[in-house]
């Protein structure tokens, strides 16, 4: 099709491999950094429970990755029949042990677990998913914490593509706790404009036309489309859907070519950010609380 439009639009794909790549390597060489002066180690504590297959993938990545990155690999297994009171107390001794300085409960949980109680078990300082009440509450209020690692990934996506989300129109379609919100709260944190579509949104076309940074994270292949865009959008497809034909995000990516600005693929955009978000999230929590146990010995010191 011959574009006879004055300008038109060449859509760059965001490579989210390569950008994950350099963060994990960044990550790989402060700690190498750590451990040649001498100091331990960061550790991530991985919780399975149960045995649901997706689940069991997803973790042996993220602590194949970990120890990759000379980050130590701590991990508890447990039946789908463990009691609130034993994945709690799993929670506590992690909380407990300097050595660790991240715990990742693995969701979904078991429908008969409390999986909110559970995730606000883990102290703030540890919460390398930062899916817990307070981390959420420091998102809100723009304070310093451990953010969620999907949403996370996205912001470096954008940065790294040079789209500063700071005066524009920004669409997030999902509301989920885990990407969504704290998603469409981190743009707003960065000055965007946003807007959040649901399930229940009415006019899910209009809402999106007037998107210049559109996310879109609501597990439904192809739900947005050509006529979904205003040209030079910049598309993130956080989706994940597997179909007959292979992974495929939730836009319809030879659709978006020379209208969207950037779009990521998938695989190979956010899925990737993710784990290397949470390994970069498992460093700052090693190097916070080294450095809130420094200003304690010094405090015991001067006292
Ligand atoms: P979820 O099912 O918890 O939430 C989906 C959200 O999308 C809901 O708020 C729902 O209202 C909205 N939605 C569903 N259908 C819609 C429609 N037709 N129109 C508008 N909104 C609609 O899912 P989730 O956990 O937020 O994940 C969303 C997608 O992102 C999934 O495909 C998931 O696999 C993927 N995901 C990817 C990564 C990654 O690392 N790339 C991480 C987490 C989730």
């Amino acid at each position: 099709v011959t574009d006879t439009s004055p300008n038109p639009i060449v859509t760059t794909i965001i490579d989210g491999a390569s950008v994950a790549r350099r963060i994990r390597a960044a990550v790989q060489d402060a700690v190498a950094h750590d451990t040649a002066a001498g100091e331990r180690p960061p550790g991530l504590a991985t919780i399975l429970v149960g045995d649901d297959p997706a689940s069991h993938v997803y973790v042996e990545n993220k602590r194949r990755t970990a120890r990759t990155l000379g980050i130590r690999d701590e991990h508890r297994a447990l039946p789908a029949t463990a009691t609130q009171d034993e994945v709690a107390a799993v929670i506590d001794e992690l909380a407990a042990d300097d050595t660790v300085s991240g715990i990742l409960l693995q969701l979904p949980l078991p429908p008969s677990l409390d999986a909110d109680a559970l995730l606000d078990r883990i102290p703030p300082e540890k919460d390398v998913d930062g899916l817990s009440t307070p981390s959420t509450g420091l998102l809100a209020r723009n304070l310093p914490g451990l953010r969620p690692c999907t949403p996370s990934g996205v912001m470096r996506l954008l940065d790294d593509a040079g789209v500063d989300p700071a005066g524009k129109q920004a669409v997030v379609v999902g509301a989920s706790h885990l990407v969504g919100l704290p998603m469409a709260q981190m743009l707003l944190n960065r000055d965007a404009t946003v807007t959040t579509a649901h399930r229940r949104t009415s006019d899910l076309l209009a809402v999106t036309r007037t998107a210049e940074i559109l996310v879109v994270a609501a597990g439904v292949p192809k739900l947005i489309t050509r006529q979904h865009l205003t040209p030079g959008v910049t598309i993130i497809d956080v989706g994940i859907n597997r179909t007959e034909t292979g992974l495929v995000g939730d836009v319809d990516f030879e659709g978006a070519m020379g209208v969207a600005r950037h779009i990521t693929p998938v695989p190979g955009g956010v899925g990737p950010m993710t784990i290397a978000m949470l390994l970069e999230n498992t460093l700052t929590a090693h190097r916070n609380q080294r450095a809130a146990n420094a200003h304690r010995t010094n405090q015991g010191a001067s006292a």
